[in-house]
């Protein structure tokens, strides 16, 4: 067990485990670990639970706001978001609904790298809890074992489906792709657009932000390259 997981089932209390104040996090989007930050007692409660939670503070929230909820058009709303909540935008964050992965046999013995590009995703920046939208390119050289390409796919989907900061998503997609395939030789690159940036605070809608993880092979020049080439990024 790691560190950090360590001391998330030895501390009682999230509040306790931040060493940043809000004024020093600010609107800078910085991470403070590679795990998402999970309370001890994060499944303690049912999905039934949790989205009946929600509903209420969320319809608290818009009643807050001055909105009327009789209104026919905002009545459902807060149960909509639970549900959405819950069942789509942050089901990454309930490890019972990562996905399972199947791996074959390198039989084509095929040892070149193999890169899925353009893996488009959505994500929440958990700072403002905005989207983020952006693509992932991912690339593994083979150890002896094989993945279906769709599970690349569903790998990055899951840790999208989080409050997240791009760095994380980044690494966890990484780590989680090393664990699997059982190999160093990953490269994950993602670009993306954040709408806490553009449509909001400074109001940059044209930046994007680029996150890369290369490990083993990829942090030698020419793999690193032909990845770089293929994504559309190289010389
Ligand atoms: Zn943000």
């Amino acid at each position: 067990m790691k560190l950090h997981e360590t001391m998330l089932n030895t501390l009682p209390d999230w509040e306790e485990r931040i060493t940043l104040t809000d004024e020093e996090i600010g609107d800078e989007h910085i991470s403070t670990s590679v795990d998402t930050p999970m309370r001890a007692d994060a499944f303690a409660i049912s999905d039934e639970e949790k989205k009946a939670r929600i509903e209420f503070h969320f319809r608290q929230i818009m009643e807050t706001l001055g909105l009327d909820l009789r209104d026919d058009s905002l009545k459902g709303t807060p149960k909509r978001v639970a549900k959405m909540y819950v069942e789509e935008i942050f089901s990454g964050l309930n490890p019972a609904n990562k996905p399972s992965v199947a791996l074959f046999e390198n039989k084509y013995e095929y040892n070149g790298m193999l890169i899925e590009k353009d893996i488009a995703f959505y994500s929440n920046c958990e700072h403002h809890f905005v989207p983020i939208i952006g693509k992932a390119h991912v690339a593994y050289i083979s150890s002896g074992q094989v993945i279906g390409l769709s599970k690349l796919n569903r790998i990055v989907q899951y840790f999208a489906k989080r409050p997240q900061v791009q760095e994380r998503l980044t690494m966890q997609i990484a780590r989680e792709l090393q664990r699997v395939l059982g190999t160093e030789d990953i490269a994950v690159l993602i670009d993306a657009k954040h709408l806490c940036v553009s449509s909001r605070g400074i109001k940059d809608d044209s930046s994007s932000t680029v996150t890369s993880y290369f490990g083993g092979a990829f942090t030698k020049d020419g793999a690193k390259q032909e990845f770089m080439s293929c994504i559309g990024l190289g010389k």
